[in-house]
């Protein structure tokens, strides 16, 4: 082959998320849009807080069009980026710096640029997670690191022990997720702690730094009191991978950001790495009339409650029915335990019943499918019946 193997291999297979979406869409168009319960991708369900359309418009009717649709500097508006290091300290007490902060296409531009700022050598590893978006090994492995799997935990838990002895002399960096995709599980505080603790350790014994990158779309969507966490506050080489994509139900405009931290171990370097990664892979700089959007909408967020009753209502029936599945403290995913513990088989038996759900594989982690409740609550309630069905056919709950 004349092109790149590799990346004909990306393009010619599509992830599983996207197979099984494009699946539904034909699906739906065959037996209507309400027979189809497509749970198969994290798209937002709700639309965005009011004050987006309104500043848009504003933006739109108020102000020089040059300037709202012109290149802005690669790192980002300078007024926007000091926005987001104000908030961040309001929120979590933790002061970010503006001029370590740099404006990307959403989380997946985020991680990739941080990714090749960071990798430097063929030997190189990054771990992640199970279970993890199955993109961190495109991602990582695009970037030229190897990408370590770290098996999870009861309760889809960090497994601490597990992480220590994967940790050796070539981990370049860690990523975390939390709330997670797919698991909607969030990491208590001690595990967080804890995995600083042993970055840490591990950073002496080896002799190297270890940059921990929060990959953080999920971090405003939180149930139960619980509180986002300040991943910088815990361990100082963290660099947090932002994303407005569900925060403002704002996934097709492409807007996040890259904050590297103010005590990180070289964060000049760093910081000009990533200026530099993000100029070689094209990026140029972030969409111009969002990174203007979000001066005025950072911190804002799309309304969690209906994702909160999605919840509620898909895994109180689910685990009525005797399914088993972490329980989802944040994002909009269940991660349901395959009854006989083949992901594709549950996968399959679930889509002849019109309920698409993805088989766990991808996600480093076998024998689970991820639900995607994003979607209306109607939804969910007129799904109920046929998972029941799905139950049934797979023998849970007798
Ligand atoms: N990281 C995780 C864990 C995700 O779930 C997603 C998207 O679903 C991304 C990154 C990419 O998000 P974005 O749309 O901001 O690029």
């Amino acid at each position: 082959m004349i092109c790149n193997e590799k990346m004909y291999a990306l393009g010619a297979k599509r992830s599983v998320i996207r197979e099984l979406f494009e699946y539904g869409k034909a699906r739906k168009a065959a037996v209507g849009e309400d027979n189809v319960y497509d749970f198969s991708l994290g798209n937002p369900s709700v639309p965005p807080p009011p004050a987006v359309k309104a500043e848009l418009i504003r933006m739109l009717s108020e102000e020089s069009e040059i300037a709202l649709h012109g290149y802005t500097s690669a790192q980002g508006d300078k007024g926007t980026r000091d926005v987001i290091a104000r908030n961040y300290e309001r929120e979590f007490g933790f002061a970010l710096d503006p001029d370590l902060t740099y404006m990307t296409c959403g989380a997946a531009a985020s991680l990739t640029i941080t990714l090749n700022a960071i990798v430097k050598d063929p030997a190189d590893e990054v771990i992640a997670f199970a279970p993890f978006f199955p993109e961190y090994r495109v991602f990582a492995e695009k970037a030229g690191a190897n990408l370590v799997v770290c098996p999870p935990a009861e309760g889809l838990e960090i497994d601490l022990e597990a992480f220590r002895s994967l940790l050796g002399p070539n981990t370049r960096a860690v990523i975390v997720n939390s709330p997670n995709n797919p698991s909607g599980v969030v990491y208590a505080e001690e595990t967080v702690r804890a995995l600083a603790a042993i970055l840490e350790e591990a950073e002496r014994r080896f002799g190297v730094t270890i940059y921990l990158i929060s990959d953080e779309p999920y971090r405003a969507l939180l149930f139960d009191g619980k509180q986002a966490t300040c991943f910088p506050r815990y361990y100082a080489d963290t660099v947090v991978c932002y994303s407005y994509s569900k925060a403002l139900s704002l996934p097709g405009e492409r807007i996040g950001y890259i904050a590297v931290s103010p005590r990180a171990t070289e964060k000049q370097e760093l910081y000009l790495a990533v200026c530099g990664a993000g100029r070689a892979l094209g990026y140029v700089c972030a969409p111009a009339l969002f990174q203007r959007l979000v001066k005025a909408c950072d911190g804002m967020t799309a309304d969690v409650d209906v994702y909160r009753t999605n919840r509620d209502l898909l895994y109180g029936a689910l685990t009525e029915m005797g399914f088993t599945c972490a329980y989802p403290s944040g994002a909009f995913y269940l991660f349901v335990k395959a009854p006989s513990g083949d992901a594709n088989e549950f996968s399959e038996a679930a889509k002849a019943l019109d309920i698409l759900v993805v088989p766990s594989d991808s996600f480093g982690c076998e024998g689970y499918v991820r639900i995607a409740y994003c979607v209306s609550t109607e939804q969910i309630e007129k799904s109920i019946p046929a998972f029941k069905a799905l139950a049934e056919k797979c023998g849970v709950g007798k």
